[in-house]
């Protein structure tokens, strides 16, 4: 079975094989048999894509979350992101610093104190707003290929949690080549997969605003094709990753989960008895939270 679609090849081996796997929000999942891919049967034109994040929904009825909630959720996953800061320290430890959906500003916010000179793309204007706020650097609400940068532009250019959302990470990472100094870097983190994904292996996929999932060695067939070496590469399995105390207190859309999490919180041993069912019943998850820096190669 092919994806439907005009031009529905694999976006990194360029393969025409698509096995499906499942429906979530009417989306379908697949997966490239060569590269192990995950991608969706529908991959929105740019504008199209671009009129969604401004209006904050996706696949027609999703809410994307209000730019509120996103801020009070990166609050508490400041040490996830200063792990990124640091991570990025390690390869390239001043200069200019791109973080491609910048969400409400809080990684440019501790690159920027960490003596890097930061910019941000944003195209949710919500969360723009609140990241210039936070910031005042220059945030661009158009996709990065469309803001024209010169060639040789930053030293470190980040995607937290962004690969899933891009309408073609192969155009995406060629753009990333051309824009990075000699020596420079991309830190990227984004969902990796393990073989045999079901659809049980996440609790929710977001299938429509999710469009690309990475599954086993895709991200060095990604490196080779868009001329790029990969770093450093390290994944953690996500239900350990997920049922954290910083995950109980993150605000989600659904206000009853909201209250069921909040009460969690709150009752001694209630996170460790959480984690006990969860990673029982995630027992045989594919699902890893990858993290990643790419050079470019020669
Ligand atoms: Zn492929």
């Amino acid at each position: 079975m092919a994806p439907e679609g005009d031009d529905m090849s694999c976006d990194c081996c360029g393969g025409g094989a698509w096995n499906p796997l499942f429906v979530e929000n009417g989306v379908h999942l697949g997966q490239c048999p060569d590269c192990a891919l995950l991608f969706v049967d529908d991959i929105p034109a740019p504008t199209a894509r671009m009129t969604e994040m401004e209006e904050g929904h996706y696949a027609g009825t999703q809410q994307i979350n209000p730019a509120d909630r996103q801020s009070s959720s990166e609050l508490i996953m400041r040490e996830r992101f200063q792990g990124f800061v640091d991570l990025a320290r390690r390869h390239r430890d001043a200069g200019r610093w791109l973080d491609v959906g910048c969400g409400g500003g809080l990684l440019m916010t501790l690159a920027r104190d960490g003596g890097y000179t930061v910019e941000g793309i944003e195209l949710s204007a919500d969360r723009r707003r609140l990241t210039e706020t936070a910031t005042g650097a220059t945030v661009h609400g158009v996709p990065l290929e469309d803001v024209g940068y010169p060639d040789d532009s930053f030293d470190v250019v980040s995607l937290i949690n962004v690969f899933s959302h891009l309408i073609s990470p192969t155009r995406t990472f060629a753009e990333l080549h051309r824009i990075l100094r000699p020596g420079g870097i991309v830190v990227m983190a984004t969902g990796e997969f393990t073989p045999g994904v079901q659809q049980g292996d996440m609790l929710h996929w977001n299938l429509g605003d999710h469009l690309f999932f990475l599954g086993e060695g895709t991200i060095d067939r990604y490196a080779e094709k868009t001329g790029f070496t990969v770093a450093h590469h390290h994944r953690r399995w996500l239900p350990d990753e997920m049922f954290s105390r910083e995950w109980l207190r993150v605000k989600g859309r659904s206000g009853a989960k909201n209250a069921v999490k909040t009460t969690i919180d709150r009752t001694p041993g209630g996170l460790a008895l959480l984690r006990t069912v969860m990673l029982r019943r995630q027992a045989d998850s594919s699902a890893h939270s990858g993290v990643f820096v790419l050079t470019p190669t020669g």
